[in-house]
């Protein structure tokens, strides 16, 4: 597998797991979103009703899973959950929603990927709890009304802007998660190194926490990789030596592109002269759908400071040149 890459495997679950925070109290940083979410949730308990539905937002690997369970766990509520590409048929939607349980948390990820008859069945549910179920085809077919019991649904996506109008309107709270800071990451892998009786120096973390993509995933995964390392090679110890030893064996440059973004910055600077370059021609040249290369691969990007985007179309900054050990070109930056 590819070790910096935000999406997780199914052989990856497990030890993810192990670190996963259960309460809001154990979320590192995003300390917006946490007190709103508290806020929410509190609230909500008072009143004895579940809270509104909830939109989280952001890029692979930040939290947004581990948020979901948090607020079924902070609720004290069973959570049910699903994707947006596994709801092929509004029936499949129907048949979940229909078996909640009073004050149950419905997870849905990747939520703008469901298909558009199972979405519009999936209003009535998030506005009315009912459901129109057709039985029966061509003139004969009926709709029967169905209840649902009140319930929460949390949507995860990669963007909120890629979900409908009328979707993102069903949502009473939205979120959006951000890339975390080293010093956050560095908390977090403390934290991990803890739960698995790991010992790690603070430069150790540090080392790891600037080459995480600023993604808790990621970082997680690493820590794992160093520690493989470090108790083969050494005594065990997390530090900053064996962490860049063992990053370096196991590829990971110094601010831990994944493959997409390596691929993308090399296209800018390789096959376009550091651009200006329009996004679907640069999503061809990596072999990428667009969206995936906007949401997933630019914002990291932009915020590290390699790829600007410009009315123009993209460009690769001086620092992307200099991280592909090329010079830049002269006078394109002055
Ligand atoms: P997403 O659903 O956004 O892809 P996940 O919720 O699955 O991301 O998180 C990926 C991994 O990172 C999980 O193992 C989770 O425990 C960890 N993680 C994410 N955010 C945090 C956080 N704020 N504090 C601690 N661990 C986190």
């Amino acid at each position: 597998g590819n070790l910096v890459s935000a999406y997780v495997n199914d052989a990856e679950r497990d030890a993810e797991a192990s670190v996963r925070p259960k309460r809001l109290e154990e979320f590192i940083a995003q300390h917006r979103v946490r007190e709103q979410l508290d806020l929410l949730l509190r609230s909500a308990m008072r009143r004895g009703s579940p809270p509104d539905h909830i939109l989280l937002s952001g890029p692979p690997g930040l939290g947004k899973t581990t948020l979901a369970n948090i607020v079924a766990a902070e609720l004290g509520s069973g959570i049910r959950v699903t994707s947006g590409p596994a709801i092929e048929r509004s029936g499949d939607l129907a048949a979940i929603l229909t078996s909640l349980t009073e004050g149950d948390v419905l997870f849905i990820d990747e939520i703008h990927r469901i298909a558009k008859p199972a979405e519009e069945l999936l209003y009535s549910a998030m506005e009315d709890f009912r459901v129109d179920v057709i039985v029966g085809k061509g003139p004969g077919a009926t709709a029967i009304p169905l209840d649902v019991e009140p319930f929460t649904l949390v949507g995860a996506t990669t963007r909120s802007g890629l979900l409908t109008g009328p979707m993102r309107d069903r949502f009473g709270f939205v979120a959006h998660l951000d890339f975390y800071s080293p010093a956050d990451l560095e908390v977090l892998l403390r934290r991990s190194a803890r739960i698995l009786g790991v010992p790690i120096t603070d430069d150790g973390a540090a080392e790891i926490a600037g080459r995480s993509r600023g993604t808790p995933r990621i970082a997680n995964r690493l820590l794992r990789r160093v520690r493989d390392f470090a108790e083969v090679r050494a005594d065990g110890t997390v530090t900053v030596e064996t962490a860049r030893a063992a990053l370096t064996v196991y590829d990971v440059d110094a601010l831990g592109l994944d493959r997409l973004d390596r691929a993308v910055v090399s296209a800018l600077v390789d096959s376009f002269r550091g651009g200006p370059v329009g996004l679907s021609t640069l999503a061809v040249a990596v072999g990428e759908q667009p969206d995936t290369v906007e949401e997933v691969c630019e914002p990291f990007l932009v915020r590290a400071g390699l790829l600007a985007r410009t009315p123009r179309g993209r460009v690769a900054t001086e620092a992307a040149w200099r991280h592909l050990g090329r010079t830049p070109p002269n006078g394109t930056f002055g």
